[in-house]
């Protein structure tokens, strides 16, 4: 596998400080890789595992690991790689509130994620790429071990369904006061949400994802799959 590496964040770029809708823009080989898995599942669903196996390894790239790494860090593997959530930091960072004044709830609970889900359907809120559902993910991880990689550590994991892995971000962090709720609750990636983090959204120059409609779309987070 060879990695492409994609142009490094330029401070002095005319519009490195421009609001922008995600940290970084996702790569091409994200949805050329949710192309293959999207052919992986319907072969899985013909019962060809073969093929599935060759498409989920073919997604598997280098190029994305190294998307997802320069979101949330990976500067012990490669001190060279651009950290965007650091570099991205347009406003000092306030302090957080006190435990005792934050909201009680932690997560939205079941009911309130799968309207979360309905309303912004199998897609980043933030950067657009498409999602997959973890259960879909364990169906082909148990039928397919050698293909779908799943270890104990980050880059023992399957890159593009670690970068597709949905996960639920506090538009304001909960360590400022965000609520849990569906309207301050929003679907993204993983990588989004980890390169985000605890900050606010005007700490790192991102615009609101709530100011802009959901963008559906026929991807279906290979819910399609059906449990074993
Ligand atoms: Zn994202």
């Amino acid at each position: 596998m060879s990695v492409v590496l994609q142009a490094q964040p330029d401070p002095d770029a005319e519009d490195f400080w421009a609001l922008r809708p995600s940290l970084r823009e996702p790569i091409p080989a994200i949805f050329e890789s949710a192309t293959l898995l999207s052919q992986a599942a319907d072969a899985f669903l013909i019962g060809d595992l073969e093929t599935a196996g060759e498409r989920i390894r073919a997604a598997n790239m280098a190029e994305i690991r190294e998307w997802i790494e320069s979101l949330w860090g990976g500067a012990k593997q490669n001190p060279d790689q651009p950290l965007y959530n650091r570099k991205r930091a347009i406003t000092p960072e306030l302090p957080k509130l006190d435990l005792t004044l934050r909201h009680p709830v932690r997560m939205p609970n079941a009911a309130e994620k799968s309207i979360i889900l309905e309303r912004d359907g199998w897609t980043c809120r933030y950067c657009g790429i498409p999602l997959i559902e973890s259960k879909a993910r364990n169906i082909l991880r148990l039928a397919m071990p050698d293909a779908l990689v799943w270890g104990n550590s980050n880059r023992e994991k399957h890159a593009a369904f670690q970068c597709m892995t949905p996960e639920y971000d506090h538009v304001v962090p909960h360590c400022y006061g965000g609520a849990s709720s569906i309207e301050n609750t929003v679907i993204c990636c993983g990588p989004c949400n980890c390169g985000k983090f605890d900050r606010l959204l005007e700490h790192q120059g991102l615009l609101d994802p709530r100011l802009r409609c959901a963008s559906r779309t026929a991807w279906d987070g290979l819910t399609r799959l059906p449990s074993p």
